[in-house]
């Protein structure tokens, strides 16, 4: 949260032409058919009545000004049987009970996911950046806004449905991630879906990118998507369509913030000014068409959806401690051992250890298969990278290696959305945890990262929930 989705579409359904494999399923059958359509909708707080807290770096940040408006933005797809609605909004988080207040508007759809871009230059919505430790810097009506707007933008994409065929590409970025946080494990994939209308025309292209978007740095003061902003912007104008950015892996931990990024003439910008950001956004933007250059044409029917609601016990004493002070609001249930299951609880007696609700996904769009995950996991654990042998410094050297999250996926392309209905803060490898002296990697200090995590048991529980989900147990 210091510094912090989605993946997925496409389809190659001409509704009115025959399409082979369907042939396979027996005469008579009406063909399943594609469908995509995409909506945006302005979601910037209003300035000057109440004081908007930026959220991201540390508390009280005030925001003085905009100078790009934050966005809700969607997709909509459709099988010709089921209706999966995909949204990813210009935010550092938005916790499940938000989500679900969504979904509750929106029936209809098999599947509403909402992801959080993790922007670090947009009001709180989480509770930790107010005025001081005592005070949320979350406006209800803004998250009340939040609400709405998401759900303007889904009935837009909506709306918007039509027949379309879709290409998939992916190029490796290594060079567009800094990672701040020992091991150095990257996930540099970019994924690009591009849609094309049966008349040929494009119809809007989505990018999925793994990089905490606080580009612009805790010094700056105007409301801005920072580098998601300069993405969109880049591509929008290029290719004339709307484009819809999800966030992915941003944990352990991605971030430009002492990344060097030069302009066009090799002279490098500084961190806080506008044209870095602008920049960045150019180059990943050049990426992607990079990958749209080699794109292939991929199925994206029929839909399977997996999702399940988890348990995640919560070890974190600040959050604990925000969570009494009211700062961070959420419904809390007592912890029993069991990641499926836990009752609600009001009251917590000495000894008895709280846990949160929230939720794991797994979209298998024909052959893109999608891993939603609801924070900040680290790359480590969605390729199968975890350190091996563990540092001898390490908390708990002897936990085992997590099952990755991409192991599980068995679609030919994969994809990922992070902070995917929910921000429990980062997803790290049991084995990596460090808070304790000696520490890992011959360091005199911990390294920054489990303050923002709700504890260490949380990436086993997760993965192996994950992998149980991912195989229909
Ligand atoms: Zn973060």
């Amino acid at each position: 949260m210091k510094s912090a989705l989605l993946p997925w579409a496409i389809a190659m359904v001409l509704s009115a032409l025959p399409v082979p494999w369907l042939g396979e399923r027996g005469g008579g059958q009406t063909p399943a058919q594609f469908r995509i359509g995409f909506g945006a909708h302005d979601i910037t707080p209003a300035l000057g009545k109440k004081p908007v807290y930026l959220a991201g770096f540390g508390k009280n940040r005030l925001a003085k000004g905009i100078h790009d408006p934050l966005m809700a933005r969607a997709i909509v797809l459709a099988d010709g049987d089921k209706k999966i609605a995909l949204a990813s909004v210009d935010l550092v988080g938005l916790f499940f009970p938000v989500v679900e207040k969504i979904r509750g508007r929106l029936p209809g759809y098999a599947y509403v996911g909402v992801s959080s871009t993790h922007n670090h230059q947009g009001p709180d919505t989480l509770g930790l950046w107010g005025p001081n430790l005592f005070q949320s810097g979350v406006d209800p009506a803004y998250l009340k806004q939040v609400e709405d707007g998401v759900i303007a933008a889904v009935e837009q994409a909506d709306r918007d449905l039509r027949g379309a065929t879709a290409k998939i590409g992916l190029v490796q970025a290594p060079e567009l991630l800094r990672d701040s946080r020992e091991p150095q494990v990257k996930h540099d994939d970019l994924v690009v879906l591009q849609f094309d209308g049966v008349d040929g025309k494009k119809r809007g292209l989505v990018v999925q990118w793994n990089n905490h978007p606080e580009d612009l740095g805790d010094k700056n003061t105007q409301i801005t998507g920072d580098l998601v902003w300069s993405t969109v912007a880049y591509l929008q104008e290029k290719h004339g369509c709307p484009v819809v950015y999800f966030t992915g892996t941003v944990g352990g931990l991605m971030t430009t913030l002492g990344m060097e990024i030069k302009d066009e003439r090799g002279t490098p910008l500084k961190t806080g000014d506008f044209a870095r950001t602008r920049r960045y956004g150019q180059l990943v933007g050049q990426a992607a068409e990079k990958a749209l250059a080699q794109a292939k044409p991929v199925v994206l029917t029929p839909f399977l959806i997996q999702r399940r609601a988890i348990f995640l016990p919560l070890d974190n004493q600040f959050y604990l401690l925000a969570r009494k002070l009211g700062v961070m609001e959420r419904e809390a249930f007592r912890w029993n051992g069991d990641v499926w299951h836990a009752e609600p609880t009001t009251e917590l007696k000495e000894n008895q250890q709280l846990c949160l609700k929230t939720e794991i996904g797994r979209l298998r769009l024909g052959e893109v298969d999608v891993a939603l995950i609801p924070g900040e996991i680290y790359p480590e654990l969605v390729l199968g990278k975890v350190q091996d042998p563990p540092d001898p410094g390490a908390d708990f050297p002897d936990a085992p290696i997590e099952p990755a999250i991409y192991a599980q996926l068995t679609a030919k392309y994969k994809m990922i959305l992070g902070l995917a209905n929910d921000e429990i803060g980062y997803i790290i490898p049991k084995r990596q945890w460090d808070v304790r002296a000696p520490f890992c990697y011959g360091r005199k200090r911990a390294q920054y990262g489990e303050e923002n995590s709700v504890g260490p048991e949380t990436a086993p529980l997760l993965c192996a929930a994950f992998r149980a989900l991912a195989k229909g147990q």
